[in-house]
């Protein structure tokens, strides 16, 4: 409390501050017209079977040119959207997008972001239904990812919405496991239908022993209690074997391609079909 309070003092004669403050109210200010306008788009990174390399689903990753600024990374404004209220409107631009966009690919699961400001909402529930309806998808083709962080903090009413959103048919997986504290006691009773490893964890697995065996006990634990694991931030074919020889079913990563506007994705799905409609081509980066 005392130190908070300093930290709060020393802030008010923080000449910087009013900049800093200045800067925010823009960038939440030039984000709130973006979704109102509709000039958020999506991107979509193809997540790749590992026994036959070949798609079979697509992460929606939400993308935003600022006027003037150019591109801004999710992981700068979506906090922002968390923290201004904006995170509501945001999430159903997302949601939408995503399941009018999977209805062009079949074949697919479409994998969609949750944070946890939406999933606090106790009628995320409703809104994700209501979305499934409007938009006639499949809800077995509609993956919501959560992080870890939010589960911790809230086990209980997690694991309320987790059935909820069960019980519509969806699937929820648990991302960037690994990256924080997730108790690994709580993997079992939550019920998540796959696990994501970090990518900070993948990235070391061909540099540390002690990393690899790490990722290698992580993904062994998964899997036993039955739950697929999907290893993310795959860059080389290193990384790659190594992933799948410790039982992971599902790779996603430059390797394998960037995220790309859906129209390369199905370009992506015509070009395969084309080709080799078994082959184990690996898909081109875009
Ligand atoms: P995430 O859900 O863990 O998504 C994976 C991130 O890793 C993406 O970054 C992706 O572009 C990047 N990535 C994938 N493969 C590789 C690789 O091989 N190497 C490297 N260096 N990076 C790779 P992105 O798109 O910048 O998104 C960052 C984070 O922002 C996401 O992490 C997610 O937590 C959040 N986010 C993105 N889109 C949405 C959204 O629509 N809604 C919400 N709530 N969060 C989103
Ligand atoms: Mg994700
Ligand atoms: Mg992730
Ligand atoms: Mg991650």
């Amino acid at each position: 409390k005392a130190k908070e309070a300093g930290r709060a003092r020393m802030t008010l004669y923080d000449p910087s501050m009013d900049a800093d403050r200045e800067q925010r109210n823009a960038l939440e200010l030039d984000l709130r017209m973006a979704i109102e306008s509709g000039d958020l788009t999506l991107a979509y990174q193809p997540l790749i079977d590992a026994a036959s390399y070949a798609p079979t689903g697509v992460e929606a990753l939400v993308r935003w040119n600022r006027p003037g600024h150019g591109p801004i990374s999710p992981e700068v404004f979506i906090p922002i959207a968390e923290t201004s209220g904006l995170i509501e409107s945001l999430g159903l631009f997302v949601l939408r997008k995503a399941c009018e966009t999977a209805k062009q690919w079949p074949e697919l699961n479409v994998s969609v972001n949750v944070s946890p400001g939406q999933f606090r909402n106790p009628a995320f529930a409703d809104y994700v239904r209501y979305v499934l309806k409007q938009t006639e998808v499949e809800a077995g083709r509609i993956t919501l990812e959560i992080t870890e962080g939010y589960m911790i903090q809230n086990p209980q009413r997690t694991r309320q919405s987790i059935e909820r959103l069960k019980a519509l048919g969806v699937k929820v997986a648990l991302d960037d496991f690994g990256s924080g504290f997730s108790s690994i006691g709580y993997l079992r009773q939550f019920g998540f239908d796959r696990i994501k490893i970090d990518r900070s964890l993948v990235m070391g697995v061909n540099e540390d022993k002690r990393q690899r065996e790490m990722l290698q006990a992580t993904v062994a634990l998964a899997r036993s209690l039955d739950i697929p694991v999907t290893a993310e931030g795959i860059e080389t074919e290193e990384q790659a074997i190594a992933m799948r020889l410790f039982g992971c079913d599902c790779l996603q990563g430059y390797l394998f391609g960037k995220p790309m506007t859906a129209d390369l994705i199905t370009e992506m799905l015509h070009a395969r079909h084309a080709a080799e409609p078994e082959g184990r081509r690996r898909l081109g980066a875009a």
